[in-house]
């Protein structure tokens, strides 16, 4: 059973990774083997053994994407509030005022989670990086999934406050922070030890502004010690910015680089406002270059912070300039393809030109940037030797239709869409379009009441007390009678 072995025959087009160049290439007309061992062959007519043959005229075969910065706690019931509202006097930012009023319960926590991880798998991914709060069917959930899947248990020692629509303070408790803590210790020693092999887990000091110098310093040597990824939310708010330079005299690149723990082993989950970005009139321009020399990752998420009106300075400077960027979806609609596409169009008017990064460059940092933050070489590409988790994409969809360039078709058009199946490890987690190992039909079904419950919740926890008609009108006037 384990070494079970597929081969898609003359697949039309394969995305595959040319070592000696180190970039990904196409190929055409080509067989592609490979069992949970990896992919066995992929080149010429396959003449070894095979369990189960694909015809691969029309279809062209990609690795799987690399998500690493999403959130499956909340996010799933957090759609259709509050997309055309923000803080005015935080540059516009929904996040303190609006969105942190959403929180799931723990009956919510699974649906939740199952809507994101197939919304996940059904465009493209096969690895994904989720910063929650625990849960008691986290850790099953993502292991029964069949996804490759990084546990990050947030902790912080502050959470925001909103003095009215105008000023973000902080709550300080540093016993309770300290107890999430040893908590995430806990849970990812008991994550990374699971016999699937399939699940890692990363340490989260979850933002830079909630956890103290002494705690993210902590963690970091905690990570370091046990061969782990860290994750940090930073340079993510404008409001943050403002509050490091207030406490700090610095930028969240500089603070880290002064506590020692920027490295390759560190992913700075936004990472917009640096000392080049135009919003925040820095005199310095370090901080690329801060993180480029020390090998720190970025996970860029365009489309959440897109819909506030704000983006990177762009993708295409970040890369030239040598940083190492992957990307997530952070929130709904989990859609991998889409935030590419997304990507691509903010990376191009934040660096005004067409040229300011290319299809190649965005697909570039969805596998091989992802594999590299997350410390991998055997994913996020297609070549003998790496784990066998690729998508298979069906050409004759018409939003595929005609084909000159597969990849820019998917990207700029077809999207989900034309996702057929999807592997991981070989194993088959999307089939014609369907998820194989989870429940999601029904877990959409309890999204709704799930929505009612924390919107029920929100309009008692609002500090001014709104009603949820006032924190979220609708988007057209509601006709009477
Ligand atoms: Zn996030």
């Amino acid at each position: 059973m384990t070494d079970r072995i597929t081969v898609i025959r003359n697949a039309a087009w394969v995305v595959a990774w040319d070592e000696s160049a180190s970039r990904h290439i196409f190929r055409q007309d080509v067989d592609l083997a490979f069992s949970s061992a990896g992919i066995l062959h992929l080149g010429s007519r396959y003449a070894g053994h095979a369990d189960e043959e694909i015809a691969g005229a029309s279809l062209m075969v990609m690795p799987g994407l690399v998500n690493i910065h999403c959130h499956s706690g909340d996010e799933p019931i957090a759609k259709g509030l509050f997309e055309d509202i923000g803080t005015a006097a935080l540059w516009g930012n929904a996040l303190y005022e609006y969105s942190a009023l959403i929180d799931s319960d723990a009956d919510a926590k699974a649906a939740c989670q199952t809507v994101m991880l197939a919304d996940l798998m059904r465009s493209g991914v096969t690895t994904h990086l989720d910063i929650a709060s625990p849960h008691s069917k986290w850790l099953s959930l993502a292991v029964e999934s069949g996804l490759r899947s990084y546990l990050a248990p947030g902790f912080r020692e502050a959470s925001w406050r909103m003095a009215g629509s105008h000023r973000l303070d902080f709550d300080w408790n540093k016993d309770r922070g300290r107890e999430r803590y040893a908590e995430a210790l806990a849970f990812v020693g008991q994550a990374r030890t699971h016999p699937s092999g399939r699940i890692d887990g990363v340490l989260a000091p979850s933002q830079i502004e909630t956890c103290s110098e002494e705690l993210i310093q902590e963690a970091v040597a905690e990570a370091r010690g046990r061969g782990m990824r860290i994750t940090i939310h930073a340079a993510q708010t404008m409001a943050e910015h403002e509050e490091l330079l207030r406490r700090t005299g610095e930028t969240a690149p500089a603070m880290l680089e002064r506590l020692g723990v920027i490295g390759p082993d560190l992913i700075l989950g936004h990472c917009i406002f640096l000392d080049h970005h135009s919003w925040t009139r820095q005199r310095s321009r370090d901080d690329l270059g801060r993180l480029a020399r020390s090998g720190t990752s970025v996970a860029h998420c365009p489309v959440t912070f897109a819909r506030s009106g704000m983006t990177l300075e762009s993708l295409g400077a970040y890369r030239r300039a040598g940083v190492n960027v992957g990307i997530g979806t952070d929130s709904y609609p989990f859609n991998m393809l889409e935030e590419l596409r997304e990507a691509l169009i903010c990376s191009r008017f934040a660096g005004r030109s067409v040229f300011d990064l290319d299809t190649a460059d965005v697909f570039s940092a969805a596998t091989i940037g992802g594999a590299k933050a997350l410390g991998r070489e055997d994913i996020g590409r297609l070549a003998p030797g790496a784990k066998a988790d690729l998508v298979l994409v069906d050409l004759n969809h018409a939003a595929m239709q005609p084909v000159h360039d597969p990849l820019r078709n998917l990207i700029h058009c077809a999207a989900e869409r034309a996702v057929r199946d999807v592997y991981v490890n070989a194993q088959t987690v999307v089939k014609d379009r369907r998820i194989v190992n989870l429940d999601y039909d029904g877990a959409v079904r309890e999204l709704q009441d799930a929505q009612r419950r924390a919107c029920r919740r929100a309009e008692q926890d609002d500090p001014q007390g709104r009603s949820l008609d006032a924190l979220a009108p609708y988007s057209l006037p509601l006709a009477r009678g």
